[in-house]
């Protein structure tokens, strides 16, 4: 539909990036980024118009967001057409203004493109080989000067490496290693060096990259007091377990997982070096305060919940904290019992309600009041201690 749009305005449209790579490899990838030839905003505009969905532009990139009714969002990106050239400048090479958008991309992975307009639908453009380097399993930046101009390439690299599998090509990886050596880390705002770290924890298996960022450097460049041991190696595989648990069971919940993983990097730090590094890479609030309960309560959880405690109280112990809180205390303990005491919360404990209900211990004469509560909790506790049964007679019979 995109390829006749563009057809009727007049303009070339083109599936770009990610989207492509992963067409490929055979990986979903739900992000749709087209590049259009020409002014992106007023094509999403009329996109947007045309198929009943909502638009988000950004005036100043030149790049919109469509939203369809049924929730499937495609970003919208221009092509530049006009470059901004010093005066007297000599002319450019005139060049496609897709090859030119494709030029300032990272990895010769990232830059194919498919066209969308009827004339050529489908047609692969692949100006830099992105092609033959998937094939190849290699990850290649598009200039010598890519990780000078932006470091943050580097992480990138490593992400892409691990996930895929592929291997740095032999120049690429000459350069990322002299971009490390010269700490070009040094120069980039410490948020998009977050960005990409908080990306990297976010992928299936975080452990595997920070090892590389680890082989490479990098993790000292950025951490220079961190030490990648196998402790925190242990961590990060227990994290992996935890979350993959909790994801099979709370497919819905917003958990910020990445946390965990960042948390576990940071643990064992002095709280005035974690403050440091959180300030140089300007680390939200929001993302420090998970941060802090993480790093502050999960040990001091993990201590209280002992062998000599009921369930019940154990229950009244963890129901106070944070989700990501017990998800880090559980990856964090090596006692598999204190583990599953937390998941068990997770899963169970607190969703446990008796079959008692208000109504019924009016039925059986007790006035409303504060009372209610308290029985009702009650019941609830000796449900998780398994001191009372399910059935709702016997329960009420208890309360007689
Ligand atoms: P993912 O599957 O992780 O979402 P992606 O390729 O879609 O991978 P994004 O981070 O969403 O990655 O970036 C979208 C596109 O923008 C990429 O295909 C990449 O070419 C380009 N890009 C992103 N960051 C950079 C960068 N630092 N330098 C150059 N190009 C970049």
């Amino acid at each position: 539909k995109i390829g006749e749009f563009a057809d009727e305005f007049g303009v070339n449209a083109y599936i770009v990036g990610g989207f492509v790579r992963d067409l490929i490899l055979g990986r979903k990838n739900f992000d749709v980024d087209i590049v259009i030839e020409g002014d992106a905003t007023e094509f999403a505009k009329k996109v947007a118009k045309k198929a009943n969905a909502k638009v988000h532009t950004f005036e100043r990139f030149k790049t919109a967001t469509v939203v369809f009714p049924d929730g499937f969002r495609i970003d919208f990106a221009s092509a530049r057409t006009e470059v901004y050239k010093a005066p007297g400048a000599l002319p450019e090479v005139d060049m496609a203004p897709l090859k030119k958008d494709l030029m300032r991309r990272d990895f010769t992975i990232n830059t194919l493109a498919i066209k969308l307009n009827k004339k050529e639908f489908g047609k692969l453009i692949d100006f830099f080989g992105g092609l033959r380097d998937i094939k190849d399993r290699k990850i290649r930046i598009l200039h010598s000067l890519s990780f000078v101009e932006d470091p943050t390439r580097i992480l990138r690299a490593l992400r892409f490496a691990t996930r895929y599998r592929f291997e740095l090509g032999k120049h690429t990886e000459k350069l990322l290693k002299i971009a490390v050596q010269r700490k070009l880390f040094k120069t980039v705002e410490g948020q998009r060096i977050y960005h990409e770290l908080k990306q990297i924890f976010l992928e299936d298996n975080p452990l595997r990259v920070v090892n590389k960022l680890a082989y490479y450097k990098v993790l000292s460049s950025i951490f220079p007091t961190i030490v990648w041991d196998k402790k925190k190696k242990d961590l990060f595989e227990r994290i992996r377990k935890v979350i993959i648990w909790h994801k099979l069971n709370f497919q819905e919940k917003e958990i910020r997982y990445d946390l965990l993983y960042f948390g576990a990097l940071l643990i064992g730090q002095s709280f005035q070096k974690i403050d440091t590094y959180l300030d140089n890479l300007s680390v939200p609030e929001k993302d420090r305060e998970i941060l802090k309960e993480i790093l502050l309560k999960a040990s001091y959880l993990l201590k209280e919940v002992n062998k000599e405690r009921k369930n019940s109280e154990i229950y009244k112990l963890v129901s106070r904290f944070k989700e990501e809180v017990l998800l880090f205390a559980a990856s964090l303990t090596e006692e598999e019992w204190k583990r599953e005491k937390i998941l068990e919360y997770l899963k169970s404990w607190r969703f446990t309600k008796p079959a008692v209900t208000g109504d019924n211990l009016k039925a059986i004469g007790l006035k409303p009041g504060p009372i209610f509560r308290e029985i009702l909790n009650e019941l609830k506790y000796r449900l998780i201690d398994k001191e009372i049964p399910e059935d709702k007679e016997k329960q009420l019979d208890f309360v007689k």
